[in-house]
Parts: C-alpha cells; sequence; structure tokens
C-alpha cells in the first residue's frame, strides 16, 4: 500500500529527472508523473504508478503539455548591493576611452557600489536585494548563491551576510552564503594590511558566526594573486568555509591550480584557463562555472568555450553572476545566452543550471535533480519540449514553481 502524497504533478510532456548519471544530461522522461511528501519527491513514474497516491487531500497539478524540470540552482550571485553601474554599462557600450570616462565623472568597478552599500540600512539592503531575489523565485531558481565583497569592511560584509539570512528566512527560496572579502581592498588601505585583517580577523569571525559555508576571492591581474588567493582561501578553510575562486576571467594568472590543490568546490568565470589547468580542474573534482550574463553584460573580448572545458572533462555549472556590472536576475536567460552565444546543447545548459549548480555549492545529495528522497524543488514550464527554454526569447516560460513541496510562484508571480 503506497502512502498518499500531498502533491502530485501528471502528465508531464517531458519530466527531466536530470539525475548525475543521466545518459542525455537530462534524463528526460516523457508522460511523467511523480509525486511529493513530506517536501521530497516520494515518486516517480507512471499513472500506473503513482495515481494510487493520489488522495482527496492531493494537490494535483496537470503539466500536459508542459515541462517539468528541477528548480534551478543559481551558483554564483552578487545579488546584495546597494546602487547601480549603468554610467559604466553605457560607457562599455559606447567604447568611451578611460580620459573620457574620468572626465564625465563615471564610476567603474566594484568600487562604485561600495558607498551606497555601506550607507543603506540593513532593511534598505534587504528590501532592494528582495526585489532581485524575488524575480529569480519567478523565474525558476529556488537555490541562489550569495556573495558578500561590496562592504570591505567589517560592518557592511557582515550585513550583507545577514541579509542572506533573512532573505532565506522571508522568501521561499534557499541561500547559500558566501564571504567574498577579497572582491577588491578599500582604497584607503594597502592590499597587504587589508589581507592581514581579512585573515586574522574577517575570516575567523564569519567562519565562527557561521554567516558563510564558503568562501571566495578574485585572482586575476590587478587583483589577488594566486599565491593571495591560497593564503585567503586555507584561512577560509581553517574557519569551516568550503573554496570557491573567481579566476580567469580577464587573464590567467594560475588560479585554477590553486583552486585545484585546494579542492574548491568550484573555479569560476574560466574565460583565459589554458587546457592543463582546465584539466587540473576537472581531475580535482572541481566544478567549473563560466558566466554568460558577464560575457554579455561587458562585451567581453574572450567569451568564454565550453568546448575544451567539455573536452576535458570538467563538469559545468551555469549562472546569472548577478551584480551591479550584470543586472540578470534569470536563469532561462542565462539559458538562451549559453546555448546561442557560447554554443552549448540545450541538454548542456539545463544540466549545468540544475545538477551541476547544485554540486558547485555541495548540495548535489539535496537539490538539483528530480530523485526520490530529494527535496521538492521542481519548475513546471509552459513549454513543449524542454531547447523551447533557450529558444523563446523575452517571456518567462516558468509556469509554477514548487519548493520543499509547496507551490510559491505561478505566473511570474509569488503566491
Ligand atoms: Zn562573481
Amino acid at each position: 500500500m503506497k502512502k498518499t502524497a500531498e502533491l502530485v504533478i501528471k502528465n508531464a510532456l517531458e519530466l527531466l529527472t536530470c539525475a548525475e548519471d543521466a545518459s542525455d544530461l537530462i534524463g528526460v522522461v516523457n508522460n511523467g508523473w511523480l509525486a511529493v511528501s513530506e517536501g521530497k519527491i516520494a515518486a516517480l513514474g507512471d499513472e500506473k504508478e503513482i495515481a494510487p497516491m493520489i488522495s482527496g487531500s492531493t494537490e494535483v497539478i496537470d503539466a500536459s503539455g508542459k515541462v517539468v524540470a528541477p528548480g534551478f540552482v543559481d551558483s554564483h550571485t552578487h545579488v546584495v548591493f546597494g546602487g547601480t553601474r549603468v554610467g559604466e554599462y553605457f560607457a562599455k557600450i559606447e567604447n568611451l576611452s578611460d580620459d573620457e570616462i574620468k572626465r564625465r565623472g563615471i564610476k567603474t568597478g566594484i568600487l562604485t557600489t561600495l558607498k551606497p552599500t555601506k550607507e543603506h540600512s540593513l532593511e534598505e539592503l534587504y528590501e532592494e536585494t528582495a526585489l532581485r531575489v524575488r524575480d529569480m523565485i519567478v523565474s525558476g531558481t529556488t537555490t541562489v548563491e550569495s556573495k558578500s565583497g561590496y562592504g570591505l569592511d567589517r560592518d557592511t560584509e557582515i550585513k550583507q551576510l545577514t541579509v542572506n539570512r533573512l532573505l532565506e528566512r522571508r522568501l521561499p527560496i534557499s541561500v547559500a552564503s558566501t564571504f567574498l572579502g577579497a572582491h577588491g581592498w578599500p582604497r584607503d588601505m594597502e592590499k597587504g594590511k587589508y589581507m592581514d585583517f581579512l585573515i586574522n580577523e574577517m575570516i575567523p569571525f564569519v567562519g565562527s558566526q557561521g554567516l558563510a559555508e564558503f568562501c571566495d576571492a578574485w585572482c586575476d591581474e590587478g587583483h589577488y594573486t594566486a599565491r593571495e588567493c591560497g593564503v585567503i582561501l586555507e584561512a577560509g578553510l581553517k574557519a569551516g568555509m568550503k573554496p570557491k575562486l573567481h579566476e580567469g576571467g580577464y587573464s590567467y594568472i594560475g588560479g585554477a591550480e590553486v583552486a585545484a590543490d585546494l579542492g574548491a568546490v568550484s573555479a569560476d568565470h574560466l574565460n583565459y584557463d589554458p587546457r592543463p589547468s582546465l584539466r587540473r580542474l576537472a581531475k580535482a573534482g572541481t566544478v567549473g562555472t563560466p558566466l554568460p550574463g558577464i560575457d554579455f553584460a561587458v562585451g567581453h573580448i574572450l567569451p568564454f568555450d565550453p568546448a575544451p572545458m567539455i573536452e576535458e572533462g570538467l563538469e559545468l555549472a551555469i549562472a546569472t553572476n548577478c551584480c551591479p556590472g550584470c543586472w540578470c536576475t534569470s536563469m532561462p536567460f542565462i539559458l538562451i545566452l549559453a546555448c546561442r552565444e557560447h554554443g552549448m546543447s540545450s541538454e548542456r545548459a539545463i544540466r549545468a543550471a540544475t545538477i551541476t549548480g547544485a554540486k558547485a555549492l555541495s548540495r548535489q545529495e539535496t537539490i538539483g535533480s528530480l530523485e526520490i528522497g530529494k527535496n521538492a524543488d521542481i519548475q513546471i514550464w509552459n513549454l513543449e519540449r524542454h531547447e523551447d527554454i533557450a529558444y523563446h526569447y523575452m517571456t518567462n516560460p516558468v509556469e509554477t514553481v514548487i519548493k520543499n513541496g509547496r507551490v510559491v510562484a505561478r505566473n511570474s508571480m509569488l503566491v
């Protein structure tokens, strides 16, 4: 006798399991049925197997003519910030010279949004961020990673990490919190001095308060060297935070080697990583996270190429990188870019946005695929085939979003 389900999704034209071992990358099941009990996926199968689990109290969603997929895992964002960099965005579009940018007083780079992020109260910062996170939820995201790094001082960094906590408490989304104190360093402080502050004060404090699960740094010319990133991420490990690393976005200075040596969960950007470095990452089990949104937003001169990454055996995640330099909250848009601009197949892109995204957050045991026992984080697309997710532009194809077995969004509105 099968137990009664709280929620059943029936008749999906395509149900994408996105199981890790799916031979087609996304595990397409035609005419799929799925049952949820106690917030977890209780059964998958066909009508014969699932229909007996329906009782009078079961909510039944008819997915006839639609696609059912795991909720998106957006594994790289800087969604908590105040201010804007729209001036820089148009300066790049208009190809203004550095002198002209200076003459017009246009602020550029991450330091631009430090001041507004610092000046916002906790609640103001929460409210501005929540607007973006609500957009993420109605676009199918059920887990989001969120980094600090727009404070570069103790109070503002902690404020950003506290917003992460509030987001998870108040909105129907899981938030993976990352400490990115090494996003830059303050204008009025020497880098070495700021690193001392990070390593001896901030990282131990953030770790001891459980404010972040991951520690991250930016390894690139003009930012932190590979050696410096190694020291910072090791301090993070000591404080109980798993390493992630921004590297190879604008130059290659050895970030992949550091990420691989430290067993980082992900290495992100990868525009300039040479093949042997991609191979090192793959061997270390580090997920590669190229970021289609930022390449698009900055008109990158060397957009990432997934082909050598795939050939070297690197598992790929894709994410919005939502930040003031790339104001994107929509994973469907990122899928469109990944396919159209970077040559990913729709299956590769969907996998990168679900199960491999979960892996980039060490959460592949509980989320990222539709498998028995996993959290019932599910989305339903009003589309006739999975490829349409990267083909239908500028409509939100995500009709229903389910978080831990409860419907939390319908037709672009939170419920
Ligand atoms: Zn980033």
